[in-house]
């Protein structure tokens, strides 16, 4: 589960990290309140930031820097009313219904700090880089000897003088180190505390020299967070910080059922039991010249009602110009498939073609079944094997 930037600065400012002051607004005229109160604090500097899942958002003209009541109001309102599109988006990119005022801060330089599963240790590692910022992506590619890792014991957890040598790798010096470092401690606490799966702070960034700060202050102003869903069930804070609007509505509906639906960007709709047949499934269909829609996998167990629902999901999909319906009965019970079917032709109606390949548990009564509901069914066939479905499902919609 992914959350929110605003919602990731309260977690790292509860943790101790220094995160500037800021209030997520929903409108523009909570925006215009939000900034008054700020400047009339006496802030000089802030940052307007649309709240989206998503990064890039600096480049993509969707995090602005205001000094004035006036210049705040003009980003708010663009962000509210523009699609979020950056590298980390599809083409259509993210509405924006949320948007952060922050303080603003002066920065000497920004840096890279995260804690992420490594696969290839098996553990945790503390990944950092003095080179962060929005051009990460290309640090990582073209000059991966910048990008520095300290691997963290599952055990021991991360180790004071882990966090010291990495703040000195980075360059820091002075005062900045115990600052560091203490932030690289906190964020690997508050992983273990989560159960996150990825706590990225990017940019950490240290401030000029100041009256209050002689060696300047380090401070995260971005984060983001990814926890592990199956841990969720522990953790009743973070499961509150869900934004169902950030999510595929499609993948929502299908989680309500107990079903796995994933979007992709071809034609052909295609309603699997399994992961493993999900994948030969959508490589038989390559293979046959076609691009899948999205697959959903109704797994061992789903009922009537269920796989209705399934059909009914695959079908509200615009992309979809054909079904392919490919089923091993093992737990999954071939009739009911085909029930389904049934029941989905006279629910929703199948516009489009409908290739259908049964095999396994109860598949006798499933043929007996469709072909009784044949002529309500016109756009149907029937395969004999998958590679028979396939080519027959791709001509179709050719
Ligand atoms: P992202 O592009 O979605 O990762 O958004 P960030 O919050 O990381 O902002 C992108 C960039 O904007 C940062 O790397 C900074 O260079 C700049 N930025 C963001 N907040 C501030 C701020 O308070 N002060 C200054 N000077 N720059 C900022
Ligand atoms: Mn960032």
């Amino acid at each position: 589960m992914k959350i929110h930037e605003y919602q990731a600065r309260r977690l790292l400012s509860e943790a101790g990290i220094p995160v500037p002051g800021g209030t997520m607004v929903t409108s523009l005229a909570e925006a215009t309140a939000a900034a008054k109160i700020l400047l009339d604090d006496g802030a000089t500097l802030l940052v307007v930031k649309a709240q989206v899942h998503a990064g890039g958002r600096g480049k993509a003209g969707f995090v602005t820097l205001c000094r004035t009541l006036d210049e705040v109001n003009e980003a708010a309102m663009f962000m509210f009313n523009n699609p979020m599109i950056s590298v980390q988006t599809g083409p259509e990119g993210l509405v924006v219904t949320k948007v952060l005022i922050a303080d603003g801060v002066d920065i000497a330089s920004e840096y890279y700090l995260a804690i992420t599963t490594d696969r290839t240790s098996g553990t945790n590692a503390l990944i950092a880089s003095s080179e962060g910022g929005v051009e990460i992506e290309t640090v990582a590619h073209e000059n991966p000897d910048a990008i520095l890792t300290q691997r963290i014991d599952p055990l021991a957890g991360l180790q004071d003088f882990q966090a010291r040598q990495m703040a000195f790798d980075l360059g820091f010096t002075g005062k900045q180190v115990r600052q560091a470092s203490t932030i690289m401690m906190k964020l690997a606490k508050l992983v273990n505390d989560t159960d996150a799966s990825l706590a990225e702070i990017n940019p950490l960034i240290i401030t000029p020299e100041s009256e209050s700060h002689p060696d300047g202050h380090v401070m995260a102003i971005d984060a983001k967070f990814d926890f592990d869903d199956n841990a969720l069930f522990r953790h009743p804070n973070l499961k509150e910080m869900f934004d169902p609007t950030e999510e595929n509505v499609s993948e929502l509906k299908a989680a309500e059922f107990g079903l796995n639906f994933i979007a992709l960007d071809g034609n052909i709709g295609c309603l699997v039991n399994g992961a493993g047949l999900a994948m030969a499934t959508m490589d038989i269909i390559k293979l046959h010249g076609g691009s899948p829609a999205n697959f959903l996998d109704v797994g061992g167990a789903a009922t009537l009602e269920a796989v209705t629902e399934a059909f009914r999901i695959i079908l509200s999909d615009d992309k979809v110009e054909g079904v392919l319906v490919n089923i091993f009965g093992g737990i999954m019970k071939c009739d009911v498939i085909a029930e389904a079917i049934v029941s989905a032709a006279k629910e929703v109606g199948f516009t489009v073609p409908l290739v259908v390949r049964l095999e396994g548990t109860n598949v006798e009564a499933a043929r007996e079944i469709l072909k009784a509901a044949e002529s309500d069914i016109p756009t149907m066939q029937t395969a004999s094997n998958l590679a028979d479905a396939a080519a027959r499902v791709v001509a179709a919609v050719c």
